[in-house]
């Protein structure tokens, strides 16, 4: 026995020796979101909980928070910045906008590294050219490119360790997702939802960035594992071919991967939203379109959907279901939580997928009065369904209706939290509506498929953000605090009894998770839509957002975008800490 131990513990030096430093490992993932003096992970641990059990920072100091240091990403590619920050063994990993990468000094704030990645002229990013993050394993940090490529990096040096194509971007594929590592399985999605993509979830090696499976979210397609010489061996449909996708569309029907997933390392399952079934107009697809707008649990180590479960059946409103499943405890059971595009917060038994709870986070729901619990099949507003062009004049145009949520979801891309101590949730809400009309529509390689047209407006005249704490038992809102702009950036809660978030006017701010009163801010001198986070360093607490306004509000936003154009674009990233005693 002691023989074996020794044995072991020698094996380990010798790899530590080999890799000059303590490699990221699937124990530390499954444990990130303990750790205090790393991020190992977007979503701060693969759960996507966004808390930190860290309480140097807390209610009683936080209003003396200071900067420690800022970085800017320099060029002229000031563009959206939506990337969240990952930190191991004195370092940060931050991807900017246009595919690049950035290595910084943790403690003085200087650039170790950069890595560009070499574009296209012709990528066809959808919503800005962001990137949300990096994965760490190994010694070796990943991301994804807008031109559809996996790009591994050796965490020291910068050097590109492997590149892999994910796909053809002149189809419409892209990369904007930070990607997963699940039970040592390196898992990815796929952006593209508005180009008649076929959305899927890929598991890699992590290390030499080898093809293990193929999962389609479409119902109808093949899915493929690989063997040592990567050749494709058949591994079961995704659902069955033509169930509810009748006829061809199903081939270029979207359910694009795009925020990439979570990973809860006790149920051993990874959740994947999926985006809009493609075209938007519903009418050439008549059906449920499986798994599009869903949330799908997928075993990371076979490549077979668990469960799955449709937030919009047959969407017609663009309610990408693409949002994080945050697992959590209740009543001795592990659930997810899924704040929806389409206006509704889901609660779901994250084992097998059974609806536990649905219940609205924004004021203003018109597709849907509710979600039936028992069928957990939404009870739609049929005249408030965009008509079928082809009944309109001269058969071009259906009717235009009045849609709320906009396309642009009462949530989007911005993570949300979860604090286990408050129980709650904390989301980033926007109230906003459209007029949205149909118009006809078919499938060209490259072309945007849409088959719709409209115009995002404000409902209220005060505000369309709303950072609203929600208990996920009774479905209520404990407390919200209103804000001008559309909310576009990420959340995070600590111990500390704090919750921390961007604005697109600029500020990060802390508040109270309790009541939600606002206890500090700091002008970061462009608009936040990126998640903070926070670390602990030589016996002291950090907290990090990048700045720098973007995404999709100012290209798709209508109204909305004219009364948010005054805002600046930048480039940054912002550390803050205690002021020394
Ligand atoms: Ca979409």
């Amino acid at each position: 026995m002691q023989k074996k131990i020794i044995a072991t513990l020698v094996g380990l030096s010798v790899l530590t020796l080999a890799h000059g430093a303590a490699n990221v490992t699937t124990a530390m993932l499954n444990d990130a979101s303990k750790a205090t003096d790393s991020v190992l992970s977007f979503g701060m641990g693969s759960e996507g909980q966004r808390f930190s059990p860290l309480t140097q920072i807390n209610t009683k100091n936080v209003g003396q928070l200071v900067p420690a240091w800022s970085f800017s990403f320099g060029g002229e590619k000031q563009r959206g910045q939506e990337s969240q920050p990952v930190i191991y063994k004195g370092k940060m990993f931050i991807t900017a906008s246009y595919s690049r990468i950035f290595a910084i000094d943790l403690k003085t704030g200087a650039k170790l590294w950069k890595y560009e990645h070499r574009l296209p002229d012709a990528i066809m990013p959808c919503c800005d050219v962001v990137n949300r993050g990096a994965a760490l394993y190994g010694n070796l940090v990943i991301f994804g490119t807008l031109d559809a490529q996996l790009v591994a990096l050796d965490q020291d040096t910068g050097k590109v360790v492997w590149k892999e194509k994910i796909d053809d971007y002149a189809a419409g594929y892209s990369m904007t997702a930070a990607p997963l590592i699940a039970d040592g399985v390196l898992l990815t999605g796929v952006s593209g939802g508005e180009f008649g993509i076929v959305g899927r979830v890929e598991a890699r090696n992590p290390m030499t960035g080898e093809l293990l499976w193929t999962r389609p979210t479409v119902e109808g397609h093949m899915g493929y594992k690989y063997d040592k010489d990567g050749n494709a061996i058949e591994n079961g449909v995704s659902g069955t071919v033509n169930k509810t996708w009748p006829g061809e569309l199903w081939k270029t029907g979207g359910a694009s991967t795009w925020m990439g997933g979570t990973y809860d390392p006790s149920t051993k399952l990874a959740y994947f939203g999926t985006g809009n079934p493609a075209p938007w107009n519903s009418h050439l697809r008549p059906g449920d379109n499986l798994y599009s707008s869903s949330t799908v649990a997928i075993d990371p180590k076979t490549g077979q959907i668990k469960w799955s479960y449709q937030n919009t059946p047959n969407d017609s409103w663009d309610f990408d279901g693409a949002n994080e499943f945050v697992t959590f405890d209740m009543d001795g059971k592990r659930y997810g939580g899924k704040a929806d595009r389409n206006g509704f917060f889901y609660v779901i038994d994250a084992n097998n997928g059974k609806l536990q709870n649905a219940f609205p986070f924004v004021k203003k729901i018109t597709w849907a009065t509710s979600i039936d619990l028992k069928t957990g099949r939404p009870n739609f507003v049929k005249e408030n369904r965009p008509s079928d062009p082809t009944t309109g004049p001269e058969g071009k145009k259906g009717s235009t209706v009045f849609a709320a949520p906009a396309f642009l979801g009462a949530k989007n891309q911005m993570p949300m939290a979860y604090n286990p101590q408050t129980k709650l949730f904390y989301v980033p809400a926007n109230e906003w509506g459209m007029d949205i009309w149909n118009e006809p529509i078919s499938y060209k390689k490259g072309g945007a498929y849409l088959g719709a047209g409209f115009t995002i407006r404000p409902l209220n005249e005060d505000y369309i953000g709303a950072m609203r704490a929600i208990d996920p038992k009774t479905g209520k809102i404990v407390w919200e605090d209103k804000n001008s702009a559309p909310l576009w950036g990420g959340v995070m809660t600590t111990a500390g009894g704090l919750v921390f978030y961007g604005t697109p006017e600029g500020y990060l701010k802390a508040v109270d998770a309790k009541s939600g009163k606002e206890l500090w801010k700091f002008q970061t001198g462009s608009g936040v839509v990126a998640p903070p986070v926070t670390w602990q360093d030589g016996g002291t607490q950090y907290v990090a957002v990048v700045s720098g306004w973007g995404g999709a509000v100012p290209l798709w936003g209508g109204e909305v975008a004219k009364k948010v154009n005054f805002l600046e674009q930048g480039g940054s990233v912002w550390v803050f800490k205690l002021p020394a005693k």
